[in-house]
């Protein structure tokens, strides 16, 4: 499998996208305030420090928002529209962009509880992708 960043993505991320193969989410956690950055950066948005280190977070979270693509925006997915595509806002602070699955859109609601899944997307590699809570965190 590729070890290369899904989407064409920069190489700042990689040790998100090594974290989702293995099933888990990993951000960098600013080593001055703790502030979790996404997407990476090489400097704190809260306190410009440089230094972070990439650690595993929880994989719960609120849906905050989101759409139906009826435009497959990354190829793989074109045998897949139309897809729901949440914005997901994790305990951790992170708010995210993925795939929303193991669910009907029709019963979507802002502020449900969510619960990451790995998802494998043709020669992108295992992409995170979120479903309902009660099933659960799915590594895969
Ligand atoms: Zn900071």
């Amino acid at each position: 499998m590729s070890s290369q960043a899904p989407y064409g993505l920069s190489g700042d991320d990689q040790p998100f996208w090594d974290g989702a193969r293995e099933g888990r989410l990993v951000f960098q956690h600013c080593d001055e305030c703790g502030y979790v950055r996404w997407p990476a950066a090489g400097v704190c948005p809260e306190c410009l420090a440089r230094q972070a280190t990439w650690a595993e977070v929880q994989g719960t979270g609120t849906l905050w928002s989101f759409v139906v693509y009826h435009r497959a925006y990354a190829p793989a997915l074109k045998d897949q529209i139309p897809y729901p595509v949440a914005l997901v806002e994790l305990d951790c602070g992170v708010r995210i962009l993925g795939r929303l699955v193991d669910m009907d859109p029709a019963d979507a609601v802002v502020g449900m509880p969510l619960a990451v899944r790995y998802r494998e997307v043709g020669e992108h590699g295992v992409v995170p992708a979120f479903g309902p809570a009660e099933i659960g965190v799915d590594h895969g």
